[in-house]
């Protein structure tokens, strides 16, 4: 077993359970995704020899390569990475989760071609909680006509949720947006929609996102190193 990986992946956990401590968050609340982009499969396998079990992917052929070297081992795979057109039927095949739907076209697709054995499809919708920063995510302002359309898709389970917001070194600064997502959320689910999961939280803002509701935190850096 790797033990540099497998301090790390401690490291990570201490991480998380001081953080639901300090912001008075339920101990386990706060869920592990290790983000494994760029990364090679062995690595991968250390930290599954660790203990961790969800792993998060952004490119499609990176993550269906990865996945197929690692079948005999029982992970749970999350596609993280923005998703074009031609990319729905993999993704619907062989992830969990989806945490990048931004368009209910996306969404659509993803439904109708996810196979009728495995479970729906988790899903989590994108935000673009700080505009100036990404081209990626829906607006705030269609987010509830989406939500209600993407929840009544047959093949998946909406669940969330997710953000990146721009990045910031201050502990409120970067609150912030992490609160603007969950004030969205909290609307959707007044609504009457069945929502558990807060995707927010990356290496550098991890701290923020957990005082603000954060229920699956996305870590690259802090339990691989940084990428080349
Ligand atoms: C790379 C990536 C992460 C992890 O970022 P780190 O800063 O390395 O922890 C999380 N979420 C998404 C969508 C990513 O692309």
């Amino acid at each position: 077993m790797n033990t540099e990986l497998a301090e790390r992946l401690h490291a990570v956990l201490a991480r998380i359970r001081d953080a639901e401590r300090r912001f008075q968050r339920p101990p386990g609340s706060v869920r592990l995704l290790a983000v494994g982009k760029t990364r090679p499969a062995a690595a991968i396998a250390a930290l599954a020899a660790a203990g961790q079990r969800c792993f998060g992917e952004n490119y499609l052929q990176e993550a269906l390569t990865k996945m197929a070297e690692l079948a005999a081992l029982d992970l749970e795979w999350h596609f993280i990475g923005p998703i074009q057109a031609n990319k729905t039927r993999a993704i619907a095949e062989s992830f969990s989760w989806a945490h990048s739907v931004d368009r209910l076209k996306i969404a659509e697709r993803l439904s109708a071609q996810r196979p009728a054995r495995p479970p729906p499809l988790n899903i989590c919708l994108q935000i673009n909680i700080s505009r100036e920063s990404s081209k990626h995510g829906l607006d705030p302002a269609e987010l509830p006509a989406v939500a209600r359309a993407v929840s009544a898709l047959p093949r998946l389970r909406l669940r969330g949720l997710m953000a990146i917001p721009a990045p910031s070194t201050d502990l409120a600064a970067q609150r912030e947006p992490f609160a603007r997502l969950r004030a969205l959320q909290e609307r959707l689910i007044a609504e009457g929609l069945l929502l558990d999961t807060l995707s927010m939280g990356m290496t550098d803002d991890l701290e923020a996102a957990v005082a603000e509701g954060s229920t699956l935190a996305r870590i690259g850096t802090a339990l691989f190193g940084p990428r080349a």
